[in-house]
């Protein structure tokens, strides 16, 4: 098992940080936690793409998880030799998400189809609505789902990616909550969005204040980690973007909770469970 951060930026457009988008990659294949700005960039340089998908499992519908979602289900199609329609898991509403995105490119899906003679079928996705317990399973690989806190956005949901004897949680974004509890208990690693409540709270912007209330700060992702027995803290989503050369404050206010492992996200940035240990 591996983790790669596709994306660790956040709705703020940054030109070193795409959105929201971590890949699993496992023996079963390659496992796509939510799909934000840029991700099949991202995914071409980590050696993946559209195509090998087994699944793409979505936290929440909010834009900056989603941005891209349109470029998977176009490539998926695309590029394919024969149908292969596109797994996707989400919390409620995934289904009517996907039935517009269909619609948004049905202009798109006609020049195609029109202009390729051996392109015969229309993209698809097969859609599963999630809330708790196993959602995917293949071989020895296991995705369970459960609920998390990112009100007053509903509903929105957390996965864990057991293997053998690794695994892996994605929190998406949500305040501390017990369904991260359970999922994290005794997980290798977790992936975690943050925001700095100390920087935002300087900045005194409104829009910007408003994200406090539902996100996990630093010390927040740093205690869930702590609490659950988790190896590793993957640092994703960081609002804001760290300026060059502030990432160690970042690693002290997760270490000032958290004995384990702590890494400050970035693009493309790789985490091995067997490199776990202090
Ligand atoms: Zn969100």
């Amino acid at each position: 098992m591996q983790v790669v951060l596709l994306g660790s930026g956040s709705p703020l457009p940054d030109a070193h940080r795409a959105g929201p988008a971590t890949l699993v990659r496992t023996a079963a294949g390659d496992l796509l936690f939510d799909c934000g700005r840029g991700v099949l960039m991202r995914a071409a340089a980590a050696g993946s793409g559209a195509g090998a998908f087994q699944g793409l499992f979505l936290t929440h519908l909010h834009s900056d998880h989603i941005t891209d979602l349109n470029d998977i289900y176009t490539m998926r199609w695309a590029t394919s030799f024969e149908p292969r329609p596109l797994p996707v898991f989400g919390p409620a509403g995934t289904a009517s998400l996907l039935a517009a995105t269909e619609a948004m490119l049905e202009a798109d899906i006609g020049y195609r189809l029109a202009h390729h003679d051996d392109l015969t079928w229309r993209p698809s996705a097969v859609v599963t609505e999630v809330s708790d317990g196993v959602v995917w399973e293949a071989g020895e690989v296991r995705v369970s789902a459960a609920a998390t806190d990112h009100a007053p956005v509903r509903p929105t949901v957390g996965y864990r990616v057991d293997e053998g004897p690794h695994s892996v949680v994605i929190a998406g974004d949500t305040v501390p909550c017990d369904g991260l509890d359970a999922l994290c208990r005794g997980a290798d690693i977790l992936v975690h969005t943050v925001v700095r409540r100390d920087l935002i709270e300087q900045f005194g912007l409104p829009r910007l204040l408003d994200v406090l209330d539902y996100h996990s700060s630093v010390p927040d992702a740093a205690t869930t980690a702590a609490r659950a027995g988790v190896a590793t803290l993957v640092l994703t989503h960081l609002v804001p973007a760290p300026a060059p050369g502030t990432e160690p404050e970042w690693t002290a206010q997760a270490a000032a909770h958290f004995d384990g492992r702590v890494v400050v996200g970035a693009d493309l940035v790789t985490v091995d469970p067997a490199e776990d240990g202090p």
